[in-house]
């Protein structure tokens, strides 16, 4: 176990801006990073597995964590409810893991009045026609998802200026080495 606290980032940006990538880029590359498994109450998408890319929670559960004030920071986003456990931040950062949150915007900011020190990195596409575009081809939302979604991303990008970073992923390497800047800047 070390004696120095690792540092907390947390990547967001909007629905199909490749956040997902980056976030795996990142894990792979940087040693000493661990992700932060959300918890959820949206139904899982085809593939995705329990406590890999989220741990799925029926709505009472999540109300359950809530009054046990369980989370560090929760969200209504898009059609669900999403938040991060506080114990495993708290346990990886003591333990000196730097953590990786990949959250939205209202969670982000939750994090950042308790935690000061958080290191925030707001990803953007080039343009929203890009995004629709992305969004559109990866067929994960139908026609209803995905309108909600372009109009969250209006929502999000308005309040990027209160994120430390800003990384445009127009090209993926290109993004993925911004990134890795900002994590040498940062140890
Ligand atoms: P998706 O349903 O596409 O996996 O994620 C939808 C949105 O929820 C993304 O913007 C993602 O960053 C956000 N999200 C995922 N986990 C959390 C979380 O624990 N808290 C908050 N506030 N947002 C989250």
């Amino acid at each position: 176990m070390s004696n120095k606290t690792g540092k907390l980032f947390i990547i967001s940006g909007p629905s199909g801006v490749g956040k997902g990538t980056l976030r795996e880029i990142a894990l792979k590359k940087f040693q000493n990073l661990v992700y932060s498994i959300s918890c959820t109450t949206r139904k899982p998408r085809e593939g995705e597995q329990d406590g890999v890319q989220y741990r799925f929670i029926s709505h009472e559960k999540f109300e359950e964590y809530i009054q046990k004030n369980l989370f560090l920071e929760y969200a209504h986003v898009h059609s669900g409810f999403y938040g991060t456990l506080k114990q495993d931040v708290i346990n990886a950062l003591n333990a000196g893991q730097n953590v990786l949150l990949e959250i939205d915007v209202q969670g982000a900011l939750q994090v950042l009045e308790k935690m000061p020190e958080a290191i925030l990195i707001f990803v953007v596409p080039p343009s929203l026609e890009v995004l629709e575009q992305r969004l559109i081809n990866r067929h994960t939302e139908g026609p209803e998802e995905l309108k909600i979604r372009l109009a969250n991303a209006r929502k999000e990008l308005a309040l990027k200026d209160q994120y430390k970073y800003v990384l445009v992923n127009d090209d993926l390497e290109k993004a993925a080495e911004e990134l890795k800047k900002i994590f040498e800047n940062e140890q």
